[in-house]
């Protein structure tokens, strides 16, 4: 999920760099002026705009793409059997795992459409290898740019960045912090790696920049509020934060607002799909950029009633070289029914609740999403931590404590779990509770995955939707 981050630079909303990017700007433009327009559609008029890209897409995969046509006639179906959004659920979904082991037949045969090859970061395993053509990320861009408008980020704007945020800044190439610095009037830190000397040179950068725009990653910008908070240093300040890339938790975004006094909008988009939806002032929900995509939630093969958590199902309506029809993106989402007083048309979806793989499954079935586990354990003096679910009854925990941390601590932490399991508060003893074992691990610090994400739940136990 970095890719907004990338296109920031890539998508010269910020900079002119070369002339190509006036020449890629002009289609990125076009697609631009029309999600402006098209976001005040009815929402009739959105779905229909959507279904008619659905059927252009799958009728040239059916044509085009040795999978889909083995998997539409496997089914007994032609392209012109999906009448509705929601007969789109007649095809299966598509895992990872099924575009590893089909990787060619998903490549279509077509020989005029462009290629360029892309993959996943990999922060929960293998990186996925993939096609996109010019013309899907320039839908993308489009959508991200229309973001932008929302936010009141406009090109030129002073910006901040935190992160472990993408190959690029990885590679700590002084080209490109020369670029972001000539260009974009940009300051970047690493929040995952500083030193005392790094940290406080980009503090007196930030008093000298005052940064109108943060662009971070949720436990990036954690990292660094937590660092000021420490040291009592209170003039850190922003008008917008854009968050992405992780799953934003509540007590982040107030953690954020108290320290940067900022607003913060987050963002939802992925490396394979870009752009897929985000927060507008009004923080009903996240619109979802329909005319780029269908986005479905889906729980137990069955589509989810508004307000039910299922897992995030994503069609890419432009992506012609390898499309990517029904693909199970591994997050969690809640679908909403609200509209929103924006006066943006588009869907709205309630929350992502994270990757699949960051909730804890419980024995009797039920689930702890991150949310509440994070909630729970945000008035616990811990400094960092991570909760890796090795059973459904096995509960590990790393802990790096913070100053008032107590062997008290410790037992209200196991009696909250224990509570929480239970769904019951008045629990107030864990000696002869067996349904679950928490132990907890105290360690110095927690290192972030190789992509430079932080991962505060990983559950080993697989999801059962
Ligand atoms: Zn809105």
């Amino acid at each position: 999920m970095d890719q907004l981050f990338d296109n920031l630079i890539a998508s010269g909303i910020h900079s002119m760099w070369n002339i190509n990017q006036f020449i890629k700007r002009d289609q990125r433009w076009k697609c631009y002026k029309f999600l402006k327009r098209s976001q005040y559609f009815t929402l009739e008029n959105i779905e229909k705009l959507q279904f008619e890209r659905l059927k252009r897409l799958l009728l040239y995969a059916y044509q085009n793409v040795p999978y889909y046509r083995k998997i539409f006639n496997k089914l007994k179906l032609k392209p012109g059997d999906i009448k509705t959004l929601s007969d789109l659920s007649k095809l299966p979904i598509l895992t990872k795992e099924t575009i590893r082991k089909n990787f060619k037949d998903l490549i279509t045969t077509d020989k005029n459409v462009n290629k360029i090859p892309y993959q996943t970061g990999g922060s929960t395993g293998k990186p996925l290898e993939f096609f996109v053509t010019k013309e899907c990320k320039d839908w993308g861009h489009a959508a991200q740019w229309r973001a932008f408008d929302w936010w009141d980020i406009k090109k030129g704007d002073k910006i901040a960045k935190f992160g472990g945020l993408s190959p690029r800044f990885r590679t700590n190439k002084t080209s490109n912090k020369l670029k972001d610095k000539l260009l974009s009037n940009t300051i970047f830190l690493n929040a995952y790696n500083f030193s005392e000397g790094e940290i406080s040179v980009f503090i007196n950068e930030w008093k000298k920049l005052k940064p109108k725009v943060v662009y971070t990653n949720s436990a990036s910008a954690e990292i660094f509020a937590r660092y000021l908070k420490s040291r009592n240093i209170n003039n850190i300040q922003a008008d917008i934060m854009v968050t992405q890339g992780e799953k934003l938790l509540d007590s982040q975004r107030k953690l954020f607002k108290e320290t940067f006094k900022c607003n913060i909008y987050d963002f939802y988009g992925a490396r394979e799909i870009s752009g897929i939806a985000a927060e507008c002032k009004e923080h009903t929900g996240y619109h979802i950029s329909s005319e780029n995509i269908v986005l479905e939630f889906i729980k137990n093969d069955s589509i989810c009633a508004p307000g039910e958590l299922g897992n995030i199902i994503i069609t890419d309506l432009h992506n012609y070289v390898f499309p990517l029809i029904r693909y199970g993106i591994e997050d969690l989402g809640i679908p909403s029914e609200e509209s929103c007083s924006c006066g943006v048309n588009l869907p709205l979806m309630r929350s992502i609740e994270g990757r699949s793989n960051d909730m804890i499954i419980l024995d009797n079935g039920q689930y702890l999403s991150p949310t509440n586990i994070t909630t729970m354990l945000y008035c616990f003096p811990i400094d960092q931590y991570q909760i890796i679910q090795r059973s459904k009854n096995k509960i590990e925990m790393r802990v790096v404590k913070g100053k008032e941390y107590t062997e008290e601590t410790e037992e209200l932490i196991k009696l909250y779990f224990i509570r929480m399991v239970h769904d019951d508060w008045t629990i107030d003893h864990i000696s002869d509770d067996e349904s679950i074992d928490i132990e907890i691990i105290y360690v110095d610090d927690i290192p972030v995955t190789d992509s430079g994400k932080f991962r505060y739940i990983i559950s080993e136990v697989p999801i059962d939707f």
